[in-house]
């Protein structure tokens, strides 16, 4: 987690897109290619955000002004608020303007550095609303020049008139949902809630089950309100990553030492909520490893700059600088199965790069906080 390795002076050559050399400026192999002066500033690779919902009908600043009012998230959700909310709006809105909403969004964040994304559906919560969702990604990912996956969150929340029988939404997931996503390869990951008043450890199991049938590996929300099961059952299905964890004791950090799953907090959602932080540094001492993410969405987390991302890890999860730069880096781009071609200046892999302004250190980077310091993105 703390080791980040740079050169002084350095060139890099990028062929067909993809890194193919680099090293000291001293060894810069002559090139027919064009080349570029970067100096005084960082070549450092692209941010990789593995958890968004970045497809949403509209703000919820109403429900940001009830809780400046002293109303708890809890609260909001149980006066129609929260999800729902957002399924509502979503279910009202046509697919061309939620596609062409999600996309400025998504070239905001290439802006600030995001060169990679994972974006979650759940804010459908019916057949028809899921899917057009999922097609609204798919089309991003046939639009945007950069990595996207999907990740079908159809057990984000029990729409109301399932709230007696969870069941009968389960069955919807599994009968109607799964078959129909698998048949227009819709999705890459499957997620579930799974926290107190969401998806409890046994309904996550059997979604993750039949998600398993049709290929779709697990990324799941786990133990953001409370010690709920959500990393044990996420290890069970060898999940790709267990998300927010802002509650984790030492029987997690064992579950999870012993797995592949990534852990991955989202000190934005943190942060804006006023709940408690995932304990990073507690974690990473017992030897884990550790990804960050924007959590962007309309509800919890309204921003998708990962620079203010990775000065709140370190200042409230207590990572430190060269911690939170692997986190958004190679350990994000492991917690989305994309480490093969994202996440370092390695040979082989995509030129997905950020190009910052000068600094004397990288500990500068998060120091300067809600900054965007890209100067440039390469894609
Ligand atoms: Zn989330």
């Amino acid at each position: 987690m703390n080791r980040v390795n740079s050169i002084v002076n350095a060139y890099l050559l990028v062929e067909n897109g993809i890194i193919s050399a680099f090293g000291p400026m001293a060894e810069c192999p002559e090139s027919p290619h064009k080349s570029r002066n970067m100096e005084g500033k960082w070549v450092m690779p692209g941010f990789v955000d593995s958890h968004t919902h970045m497809v949403f009908a509209s703000s919820r600043h109403n429900e940001y002004v009830m809780r400046l009012q002293g109303k708890t998230y809890a609260e909001i959700a149980a006066e129609g608020g929260g999800i729902l909310n957002s399924a509502k709006r979503l279910g009202a809105m046509d697919e061309e303007s939620l596609y062409r909403q999600a996309y400025k969004h998504a070239l905001q964040a290439i802006a600030c550095g995001t060169t990679a994304l994972e974006i979650k559906s759940g804010y459908g919560l019916t057949v028809d609303s899921e899917l057009k969702m999922l097609r609204v990604i798919k089309r991003l990912k046939q639009t945007l020049p950069i990595t996207i996956k999907a990740t079908f969150l159809g057990a984000h929340a029990f729409p109301s008139e399932y709230k007696d029988n969870h069941n009968a939404y389960i069955d919807l997931i599994i009968r109607e949902m799964l078959p129909r996503i698998a048949a227009e390869q819709l999705a890459d990951f499957i997620d579930v809630f799974c926290d107190e008043g969401f998806f409890s450890v046994k309904e996550t199991d059997r979604i993750l089950t039949e998600g398993a049938k049709y290929g779709l590996r697990a990324k799941i929300h786990g133990n953001e309100l409370g010690l709920t099961g959500g990393v044990q059952v996420a290890v069970k299905h060898s999940a790709l990553s267990v998300d927010h964890l802002e509650h984790v004791g030492d029987k997690e950090i064992n579950y999870l030492l012993n797995s592949n799953t990534m852990p991955v907090a989202l000190p934005g959602s943190s942060f804006f909520l006023k709940i408690p932080y995932t304990p990073a540094r507690k974690m990473i001492d017992k030897g884990l490893p550790l990804a960050i993410a924007s959590d962007f969405n309309p509800g919890s987390s309204p921003h998708y700059n990962l620079w203010f991302t990775w000065s709140l890890a370190c200042l409230y999860n207590g990572m430190m600088p060269h911690e939170g730069f692997n986190a958004l880096t190679i350990n994000a781009a492991n917690a989305l199965g994309i480490h093969e071609t994202h996440g370092s200046i390695t040979k082989g892999k995509k030129a997905s790069l950020i190009i910052t302004r000068a600094f004397d250190h990288i500990n500068e980077m998060p120091y300067w906080f809600s900054q965007n310091h890209a100067l440039e993105v390469l894609v």
